[in-house]
């Protein structure tokens, strides 16, 4: 595979640590890895064994949840791991860059910056738009990974599906084009790129269990890749990435039955969302209510620190992304329960009166 030649040489060329729980999976009398022979003295559950780098089980159910080939997975310690990897097999300290197009998620350039490689970032249009024309004038021979954040955090709208179809056949064999679907769940009927792996082999897809699924704190992600793309993060993942409780979580909310209930709680948030929206677009205090495919609204505020502060003083917290390039005065606000929503609206109607 010819975009492979992109990544560090001395990264594909790595033997990759074998560990003894990859060596010889389950035998009757595990002698190879130092366990302890005993479960914990005092724990529900035994623990006492490595776990598998890669569960088959959970490699296969994700693998039918976003309908790509098992061997097209690499689960991880959440995207954010993902993120980290790539970035680590792809780009040269010193020499190498990816391009962003902010506003967007933080992890990309922190990533990219921890590894010592350069961040192009080309801004979004006023619409919050990615600008294609001007992504692809931009990347230099250099430019290894081009991330893409669809619904976009923060702003929440989608990307185009011929929009990345247009960046992945310009970048062929050059670079990776890195779809980052954290929220796609919530953008209902929003086709995965993942659905163009077959044709696009330049195409990586982020998916988590963080977000629809509800399981921030179990840290499991999904990252979707060509084959070889997988077996070359393989080559840097740590030899156990995964904590065996948290295979256990991923493989219960990935059953028919959590699945069918996931897809209830997402139809739930997605009205929730339209409601807060239109509450939010009604209100004195607010500009802006930009539309969003996601579990979040980004909301421009006539005074966003003062909102913030408001809401804050109500025990409620929201994101202050202000700071952001063309992001003045915005605040990302998560779509709650609808409890939570009134709470928040109710807070910030009564802060108004008390203003
Ligand atoms: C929340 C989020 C993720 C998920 O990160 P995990 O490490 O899987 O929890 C990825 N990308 C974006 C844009 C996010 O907002």
């Amino acid at each position: 595979m010819k975009l492979l030649e992109r990544a560090r040489p001395e990264i594909a060329a790595l033997q990759p640590y074998a560990s003894a729980r990859m060596e010889a999976g389950a035998a009757s009398i595990m002698l190879n890895a130092n366990e302890s022979p005993w479960p914990g003295a005092d724990v529900a559950f035994a623990l006492n064994r490595y776990p598998d780098p890669q569960p088959a089980a959970l490699r296969a159910a994700l693998a039918k949840l976003y309908a790509v080939a098992p061997e097209q997975v690499l689960i991880g310690r959440g995207s954010d791991e993902a993120i980290d990897l790539l970035v680590r097999a792809f780009c040269t300290a010193g020499r190498d860059a990816v391009a962003i197009a902010p506003p967007t998620f933080g992890m990309y350039a922190v990533a990219a910056r921890i590894q010592g490689a350069a961040v192009i970032e080309v801004p979004l249009g006023p619409a919050f738009e990615l600008d294609t024309d001007a992504l692809l004038d931009a990347l230099t021979d250099a430019t290894k990974l081009i991330f893409v954040c669809t619904p976009n955090n923060p702003t929440g709208n989608l990307v185009p599906m011929p929009a990345i179809r247009r960046l992945s056949d310009a970048l062929r064999d050059h670079a990776l084009l890195v779809v980052d679907e954290a929220y796609l769940e919530f953008a209902e009927g929003a086709p995965s790129a993942a659905s163009l792996l077959r044709k696009h082999d330049n195409i990586a897809v982020l998916r988590t269990l963080s977000k629809a699924h509800a399981l921030a704190g179990a840290r499991v992600g999904a990252f979707i890749a060509a084959a070889p793309v997988v077996e070359l993060l393989r080559h840097i993942q740590a030899p156990y990435p995964l904590p065996q409780p948290s295979v256990d979580a991923a493989l219960a909310a990935l059953s028919a039955a959590a699945l069918a209930k996931t897809d209830t709680r997402t139809a739930t948030l997605r009205g929730e969302r339209e409601r807060l929206a239109r509450a939010l677009s009604a209100a004195p205090y607010v500009r802006e209510v930009f539309v969003s495919a996601a579990n979040f609204l980004c909301v421009r505020f006539r005074d966003a620190r003062a909102a913030y502060r408001r809401l804050l003083a109500c025990g409620i917290v929201v994101r202050d992304v202000s700071r952001y390039r063309a992001l003045e005065n915005c605040l990302r606000i998560s779509v709650g329960s609808a409890q939570q929503n009134a709470a928040l609206l109710d807070a910030l109607a009564r802060s108004e009166i008390a203003a």
